[in-house]
Order: C-alpha cells, then structure tokens, then sequence
C-alpha cells in the first residue's frame, strides 16, 4: 500500500464529490440534467432502462478521483477567464470558444477514458448534436462575458461516461 501524504488527505476528502457537484451548479448544471443525456444515449438500446438508473451511472462517474480533477481544472479555467485572470492569447481563445484550441475536449478525454471506448463514440456524437443542456451551455457561452468552453466538454464526457458504465451493466 503507499505512503499516503498531507496532500493527498487533502484532496481525498469526502466532500469532493459535493463539491463538484456544487461547482457545477453554480455554473448552471444538474447531475439530473446529465442523467437525461445520458438516457437519451441509452434508452433506445435498453428498453427497461429508467432515468433513475442514469443518475445513479452519472453519481457513480463523479465519485472518479480522475473525473473530479477534470471537473475542477476546467470550471477553473472558464472562471478565471470570465475573470479577465488568464492572459493573452489564451483568454480571447477561451471567451470565443477558439475551434482549433481543442484543450477542453482532449481535459474532457479524462473523464471519459474511465470507461473505455463506448464513452468516446457517445462523447463524439453529444459533441456534435449537442442535445439537451449541452445546447443551453453553448447558446450561453456565445453571450458577452460568459465562458463555458470547458463546462460543456465537461458535462457531454460525463453523461458519455455514465452511458458507456450503463452498456457495460446491460452487455
Ligand atoms: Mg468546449
């Protein structure tokens, strides 16, 4: 077993997932909002499937010490940019949702890799069709001042997670 540090009691309190859960309300989204999109991913693969079941999934990704990082680093940064705290070139790439920055996806792969490959097929499909909540999160990252070119990568690789830890229950 290793050594555990300071640092790690620090990070390992069990408060995390309230906490992130927190944060992300503050930036506009439910775990339930999530859970519908992933029920939107699933239920035409598993009749019995119920949206209870979805949030369970979706409870189950943000207890992921990997996920809950993720979390944390990308709501930072859309934050300190709204902020004016992050500095040029990078803070205007943040504010318009620059399509070749491409840093949010690749931080958002975290979260999805904690589930193998069906996450990634299901995280490129919310991506594009951006259904639900993802919608909203782009409609409002489009407006003066607001930032959330991390939040919807977030958000998408989640419910793309939680879907992809469902088909593996079901297969
Ligand atoms: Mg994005």
């Amino acid at each position: 077993m290793e050594e555990k540090t300071f640092d790690d009691e620090v990070v390992n309190e069990p408060n995390m997932r309230d906490m992130v859960v927190k944060r992300m309300e503050e930036r506009g989204v439910t775990l339930v909002e999530i859970a519908e999109l992933t029920y939107n991913l699933q239920a035409k693969y598993i009749p019995e499937l119920s949206r209870e079941s979805c949030l369970e999934h979706v409870e189950r990704v943000v207890t992921k010490r990997e996920v809950q990082n993720a979390i944390l680093t990308g709501l930072e940064l859309d934050i300190l940019a709204e902020k004016g705290n992050v500095s040029e070139p990078l803070r205007t790439m943040l504010m318009d949702d620059y399509g070749l920055y491409g840093v949010d996806e690749v931080l958002a792969l975290a979260i999805v890799n904690v589930y193998g490959s069906i996450g990634f097929t299901n995280f490129g499909y919310i991506d594009k069709v951006k259904p639900g909540i993802l919608k909203k999160l782009d409609l409002e990252g489009k407006e003066k001042g607001k930032c959330n070119t991390f939040l919807d990568d977030i958000v998408g690789a989640i419910a793309a997670a939680a879907a992809s830890s469902i088909a593996h229950k079901f297969a």
